[in-house]
């Protein structure tokens, strides 16, 4: 029979072993290093972009790239161009060490943590501007976010040279913008959407969640309900702008102080809908305080 000791080992070295972070890496070089040396030995290379403060919904897509891929770069990265002025660029929640004990528990085996100088050296002239796709909504709102968005991306994927990248559902346009420049201009990464992943009232996880006051928590938890309340009504043959509407009064009469919108888009598009012809989304921003909260739902079948 095992002695305490040996018996207490056992289970103990399983542990520590979880626990050890993945390596980081903070230049461009040490990145294209070790991709290089992955992808010589046949892996296929899987990206996670986040800008950290870590949550249970990104940890699902390492989940999901890990299942797709054989060596899974996790980036952490605040970008500073895709905030606008007055938005949160300074207070963003950042715990480099937090966040690498929690992909400690995940199937990470690189994460790149660069400053703004790497990713945006001395001189940095160039942009990458998606039309159309970014002009309404999260783009009318946040004039300049998704040329940002799509600018550090493009650096992302063209410093580390992924096979796949995967990106949440929960920034449903900012994956749509994501596509669009991928299939423009022709980059060889495969870009997978992965589900929103919420709290145990169905809020949406989200780095910013933290900025809720406990009051703002607790009516935060009504989005969902309303949104899923929205998608059951149209389903059953709501006109789309009266259950855009009550969507909206539902939220307000909720708490929420604004409702930037509720729309109910194209899922592949984002083109506003009137008539539900099978599938669409609705996509919606509210917010409590200075808290600007996300989601969005299918409606119907998925494409
Ligand atoms: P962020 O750190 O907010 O830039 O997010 C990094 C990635 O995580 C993006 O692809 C987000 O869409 C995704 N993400 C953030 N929150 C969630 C969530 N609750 N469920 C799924 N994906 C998420």
């Amino acid at each position: 029979m095992a002695s305490t000791a040996q018996a207490w080992q056992l289970p103990l070295k399983k542990v520590v072993n979880m626990t050890v972070s993945p390596p980081v890496v903070r230049t461009v070089a040490d990145l294209r290093a070790r991709t290089a040396d992955a992808r010589k030995s046949g892996k296929k290379i899987g990206l996670v972009p986040t800008m950290g403060a870590l949550h249970h919904g990104h940890l699902s897509l390492v989940d999901v790239v890990a299942n797709q891929s054989d060596f899974v770069v996790v980036s952490i990265f605040v970008n500073p161009t895709q905030f606008g002025q007055g938005e949160d660029f300074e207070a963003y929640p950042r715990d480099e060490q937090a966040d690498l004990t929690k992909l400690a528990q995940t199937g990470a085996d690189l994460v790149y943590i660069p400053n703004v100088a790497e990713m945006y050296p001395a001189g940095d002239a160039s942009k990458v501007s998606v039309s159309g796709i970014s002009d309404k909504f999260e783009g009318e709102h946040r004039p300049g976010h998704f040329d940002g968005v799509a600018t550090v991306v493009s650096k992302l994927f063209m410093q580390c040279l992924p096979d796949v990248a995967v990106f949440g559902e929960k920034d449903y346009q900012q994956l749509a913008v994501i596509r669009q420049f991928v299939r423009d201009l022709s980059i060889p990464v495969h870009v997978v959407g992965a589900p929103i992943i919420r709290e145990s009232d169905g809020l949406a996880a989200s780095s910013r969640n933290v900025y809720l006051s406990s009051r703002e928590r607790q009516i935060a938890g009504q989005f969902n309900l309303v949104l899923k309340k929205l998608v059951h009504a149209v389903e059953n043959g709501s006109v789309l702008i009266d259950a855009e509407q009550a969507a909206v009064e539902a939220l307000l009469s909720a708490g929420f102080d604004t409702v930037d919108y509720v729309s109910i888009v194209d899922p592949a598009t984002l083109e506003p809908l009137i008539e539900f012809k099978g599938h669409a989304r609705v996509i919606s921003v509210a917010r409590l305080g200075k808290v600007r909260l996300l989601d969005n739902m299918a409606i119907g079948s998925s494409l």
